[in-house]
């Protein structure tokens, strides 16, 4: 469909190449899909698709003409673009056009970026946050009742309709009746908050949540990231990549080494060693422990299915797959693991409610010991 890569996403992209190739295309399509999943790079990717004025045999944007090199710049003139934004100065009103050429420099660098990423960008103080006015609602019914420029098409991106408030009524009209060959592509995260008078006027396309192997490949790819780094936040980014970048630039410590210094206290029941484990990682801010703790989960994780699976080449970088491979010769039965998986995630509870570092992490450290014995220990 498109000429840049689109991860992931292979569902969405073929429901809207079918709705084109069917001849139904529908003149506004509501593309849902969680934070960091990639809502706006498949909407422009999709544009890009319909404006292309050699679209090939593949069903693919050439990547090449006229129309792509504009599109893939943010400058195709009958590609408009609706963002939150706040006013830049006092008596401005507010305005996606204020902001278009931070918008464009922000999503070639951070096309995955979050919407508080975007509004951080621009100078947002204080979790100010962004809106659509009306204003600007009543500026896209003219700028769409105006003929394509260029194009086949007028296609009108509304990156997060959630921020359109009751403001969205006044496009109402413009989205059942649009002008010919008028395309919406509105990109959202959660359909609460987008007017019910909106989405019943629209067509849904879901976005599926991002695997781990696609979040890798971006990091990798789109955000030149190391194999070993995109590996572990990966891993970590609950399927957004914007989350994602966030674990990379907190996780500056080396935590297979933290991880490896753990167990080995825990296995030789070497309360010195925990001792001056647990000092060492309660220091880490709350975010950074309860990550630490969900890498630990992901390690132990890897070590059951290699321990279980002849074979089984785990998606971690070299140095975390050496040691998942060195732990998985303990041969531990699946109980204690899932035992010891199950420690953690109560840890990762009491951190995440901020409970004491300390306690918390001692208390787990003896309760693996006791797993590990096969016994419990009473809470
Ligand atoms: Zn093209």
């Amino acid at each position: 469909m498109q000429a840049q890569a689109i991860y992931g996403q292979e569902k969405a992209q073929s429901d809207l190449l079918n709705f084109y190739q069917s001849g139904h295309l529908p003149h506004a399509i509501l593309m849902l899909g969680k934070e960091g999943s990639g809502g706006l790079p498949l909407a422009i990717s999709f544009a890009q698709f319909l404006l292309c004025e050699q679209k090939g045999a593949q069903a693919e944007a050439c990547g090449q003409c006229a129309a792509c090199l504009k599109t893939k710049a943010l400058v195709h003139p009958d590609l408009h673009f609706t963002f939150p934004s706040f006013p830049p100065k006092p008596g401005v009103k507010t305005n996606s056009k204020n902001f278009i050429r931070e918008f464009r420099e922000f999503f070639t660098k951070h096309p995955y970026g979050s919407v508080t990423d975007w509004l951080e960008s621009i100078g947002a103080k204080d979790r100010q946050s962004g809106n659509i006015s009306a204003e600007e609602c009543k500026e896209m019914i003219e700028t769409l009742s105006l003929k394509a420029m260029e194009g086949a098409y007028k296609i009108q991106i509304v990156w997060r309709p959630e921020y359109l408030g009751k403001e969205g009524n006044i496009l109402l009209k413009l989205i059942e009746e649009p002008p010919s060959n008028t395309i919406f592509l509105l990109v959202a995260e959660q359909t609460d908050s987008v007017l019910e008078t909106i989405l019943s006027r629209t067509q849904l396309v879901r976005l599926q949540p991002m695997a781990d192997e696609a979040i890798r490949e971006i990091l990798q790819n789109v955000y030149q990231v190391s194999e070993q780094d995109a590996a572990r936040a990966a891993v970590l980014s609950e399927g957004n990549v914007a989350h994602a970048l966030t674990v990379l630039q907190e996780n500056e410590s080396d935590w297979l080494q933290l991880i490896k210094d753990w167990f080995n206290g825990v296995f030789t029941y070497n309360g010195n060693l925990i001792g001056k484990w647990v000092d060492q990682v309660s220091k880490l801010p709350t975010v950074q422990l309860k990550n630490f703790l969900m890498y630990a989960q992901q390690l132990l994780g890897h070590t059951l299915r290699m321990s279980m699976i002849p074979g089984y080449q785990p998606a971690l970088s070299a140095a975390d797959a050496q040691f998942v491979q060195k732990l998985a010769t303990r041969q531990f039965n699946y109980q204690t693991i899932n035992q010891m998986d199950n420690l953690i995630g109560t840890a990762v509870y009491h951190v995440e409610r901020n409970a004491n570092a300390k306690v918390v992490l001692l208390h787990l450290s003896v309760a693996m010991q006791y797993a590990l014995k096969g016994t419990k220990l009473s809470a």
